[in-house]
């Protein structure tokens, strides 16, 4: 059970009378650790503590306990700057625990992960401004999840207010990714129309922003061809499925290509990722998360998809591309087992750049499979 104790809002004044964390109802009780974070049951602080609590509680105890009066504006600014880069910092680590529980489909937890992320956000950067629409996408998507899609509405239309306000200064790659998340509420109402339109908006905006082959744009083709199969015109699906396997598998080659040519030595000899010592040419070819989750997902479909409608004919090619993106994707995740197991599915293959991957792919493998029983026999030796 979540300690806390209880709170009498009249022992406060009207003006401070204290707030849930999660509802915005009057508090009830207090967490006993930090003492400056409030509930209105056990139920929202249990609830909070799951999605996020636990981890920013002795952070938010620093930063919302009432601070000495300073008399130098000198030293009062360097609190002050150094409180708002606690907060940035705060804000990033929110919003990537919270997307991390959407993509293990912990929907619960990521509410109040998000909701930390808006409050800090509102506070450093004022309510209407667009660096408060990533958390916002987040609620969205863990309401959809939880099938809550009036209150994924609310979230994605203060979003999407945020934007208008901005008078089309906001980014296009924070607008195409509430497009996105509108197609999907659509999606979900069984609009289909609606989020046809949504997702033009998306590839549109996101082109614009990280160019027309780019993977980040894989997505909206992904569900524009979701939304075709669902119209049932297949014809359009296939030719938009097969347009981001390709988008896809360019972006993993160009990952396989620089993760095998600078850091295969690195994992060969164990060596772990220290973030720190990190040059550009590594951190580019890592897949984060998020990423990773997207490619799984999108390739399941994929395969799932040419497996089911081949019409007896089925497509050597795509099959080949699709499994050999698996193979790069395990390959990076350093799951050598899947790494053979997909590449065994790759057949008659007369694809130039999947040969040469594969040897790549085979000569790493090779070679770490040497350095381990070299290793080994050292090992044995002393
Ligand atoms: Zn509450
Ligand atoms: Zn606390």
């Amino acid at each position: 059970m979540a300690t806390a104790e209880l709170v009498y809002p009249l022992a406060f004044p009207k003006s401070i009378a204290h707030k849930c964390e999660i509802c915005g109802k009057t508090a009830s009780r207090m967490c006993a650790k930090c003492r400056v974070t409030f509930y209105c049951s056990e139920e929202h602080q249990i609830a909070d503590n799951v999605g996020i609590h636990d981890k920013i509680c002795p952070t938010l105890a620093t930063l919302r306990s009432k601070q000495p009066f300073l008399p130098s504006e000198e030293e009062r600014r360097d609190r002050d700057h150094e409180i708002r880069e606690k907060k940035l910092h705060l804000i990033e680590v929110t919003r990537m625990i919270g997307e991390r529980h959407v993509f293990q489909n912990r929907y619960d937890a990521a509410i109040p992960a998000a909701l930390a992320s808006l409050k800090l956000a509102m506070d450093v950067y004022g309510p209407r401004s667009v660096e408060l629409i990533p958390s916002y996408l987040i609620l969205s998507e863990a309401s959809l999840g939880l099938k809550q899609l009036n209150q994924c509405w609310e979230y994605l239309s203060q979003a999407q207010y945020t934007v208008l306000q901005q008078q089309n200064q906001a980014p296009p790659a924070i607008t195409s990714q509430v497009a996105r998340n509108m197609a999907q509420l659509s999606i979900a109402r069984k609009d289909y129309d609606e989020a046809a339109r949504h997702l033009a908006n998306d590839i549109y905006d996101a082109s614009l922003y990280y160019g027309t082959e780019h993977y980040k744009v894989a997505g909206g083709y992904f569900l524009l061809g979701k939304v075709f199969k669902l119209m049932n015109r297949l014809e359009v699906t296939e030719s938009l499925y097969t347009q981001v396997t390709q988008m896809w598998y360019y972006h993993l080659r160009r990952l396989l290509q620089s993760r095998v040519v600078f850091s295969d030595m690195d994992a060969i000899l164990g060596k772990n990722d220290d973030e720190d010592e990190e040059d550009e040419t590594t951190k580019s070819s890592k897949l984060d998360l998020a990423t990773e989750a997207e490619a799984h997902n999108t390739l399941q479909t994929l395969l799932a998809y040419r497996l089911e409608n081949h019409h007896g004919n089925p497509m050597i090619q795509e099959l080949n591309k699709i499994y050999h993106c698996f193979t790069i994707l395990y390959f990076l995740a350093r799951d050598y087992i899947q790494v053979h197991d997909s590449m065994n599915k790759i057949k008659d293959c007369n694809v130039k750049e999947i040969d040469d991957d594969q040897q790549r792919i085979l000569k790493f493998l090779d070679q770490l499979n040497r350095m381990k029983s070299l290793m080994k026999r050292q090992q044995q030796e002393n």
